[in-house]
């Protein structure tokens, strides 16, 4: 009997890596992360390769989830954290707006299974939002 064919077997494994996913490795201790702002069940980290003038991640403590939906349908109360987490940030670290993207799956640009959402910003005071807030496009169209 072969294993699950396509997407599937790709998603399986995906997941398989979540368990040791760089953020587990960051949170823990064990490899290096600007870690901004901490609560019980979620953590914030400035993105290393920013693609915004502010850029963040927040990321539930837990790997049990692969992506958003998982996220949603399992614990909607951890979900509605990350954005009240992702809206704090936006007034610490940035004006107060914000755009907040999840990649879902590997086709959408997804590179660590272990859900987390990118807050992209302007910091307070910019005199520019000219150079737009580009992350969350797919590519060319
Ligand atoms: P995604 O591609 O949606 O899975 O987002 C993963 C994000 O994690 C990317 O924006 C990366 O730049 C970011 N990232 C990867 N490694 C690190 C790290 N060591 N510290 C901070 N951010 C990271």
């Amino acid at each position: 009997m072969n294993g699950p064919p396509g997407r599937l077997a790709q998603t399986v494994e995906f997941r398989d890596m979540a368990e040791s996913s760089i953020f587990t490795r960051i949170l823990a201790g064990d490899i290096p992360g600007e870690v901004l702002h901490e609560t019980d069940r979620v953590f914030v980290l400035r993105d290393i390769a920013p693609k915004a003038p502010v850029h963040l991640l927040v990321i539930p403590k837990t790997a049990e989830y692969i992506d958003v939906v998982a996220l949603a349908a399992a614990e909607p109360d951890l979900l509605a954290e990350m954005i009240e987490v992702a809206s704090l940030m936006a007034t610490v670290h940035a004006d107060g707006d914000f755009r907040l993207v999840f990649n879902t799956g590997m086709g959408a640009g997804q590179t660590v299974p272990h859900v987390h959402a990118h807050v992209m910003a302007h910091p307070q005071g910019a005199d520019s939002h000219a150079d737009g807030l580009t992350e969350g496009s797919l590519g060319d169209a």
